[in-house]
């Protein structure tokens, strides 16, 4: 369950807010969503570190990656993960789809980074203020979209939202069920994920983006 929404705590500058670029070796999942955590912490109070981005990470990376996490999200413009958690080349293994929902492709892509290239965090991010999950919510035939394509998205966004109904003109709550729901598909579909997660060496955490702060909440 998400926590519940509170107000928003003002940071103080450059308090509490550690520098960091980049652990070696792939982290554990607990270290690689503390890192994540600490990342946006410093996105958020204006203090990203910008780390390896740099020729030199890009030469050390030539041959080989190892990200941290893999993160599946909208595609949404205002939120890139790399930015929104301040991470650098080769830090993480991203996924960019409207509405953050899985099909195979998706879960070929999640199952690829975690069997060969040893992510052991998933995170499935949704959004404020989705427009895939407004259009989800706002059309009630298969038809209304224009596009059959869009048609599917939207359809699948509503598969997963099931009775769900919202007055919310930010759609967060919508947005968190999707995540959640995605999450459990995730756990269904994919036997990689799923034993992963039951051996303890995976971990997926659901999160969801604030436009306006720029805070990922995390789910317990
Ligand atoms: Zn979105």
């Amino acid at each position: 369950m998400f926590p519940k929404r509170q107000k928003t705590t003002p940071v103080i500058a450059g308090l509490a807010i550690t520098l960091f670029c980049g652990a070696s070796g792939t982290p554990s999942p607990q270290t690689a969503l503390q890192e994540l955590k600490a990342g946006n912490q410093r996105y958020v109070s204006g203090h990203a570190s910008h780390c390896n981005v740099d020729q030199k990470t890009r030469a050390s990376l030539q041959s080989s990656q190892r990200p941290n996490a893999v993160v599946l999200s909208c595609s949404d413009s205002r939120l890139p993960p790399e930015q929104v958690f301040d991470q650098g080349l080769g830090d993480l293994f991203t996924i960019r789809v409207a509405g953050n929902v899985l099909n195979e492709d998706v879960i070929a892509s999640i199952e690829y980074a975690v069997a060969n290239l040893g992510s052991q965090l998933i995170v499935v991010m949704g959004h404020e203020s989705c427009g895939a999950i407004k259009a989800a919510l706002s059309k009630s035939t298969d038809h209304e979209a224009g596009s059959p394509n869009i048609n599917h998205l939207t359809q699948e966004i509503r598969d997963n939202l099931g009775q769900f109904k919202s007055t919310d003109p930010l759609f967060q709550d919508a947005a968190k069920k999707n995540v959640s729901a995605v999450a459990d598909q995730l756990i269904r579909r994919s036997k990689i994920v799923r034993e992963g997660v039951k051996s303890g060496k995976l971990k997926i955490a659901q999160a969801y983006y604030s436009l306006d702060s720029g805070k990922v909440e995390f789910a317990d």
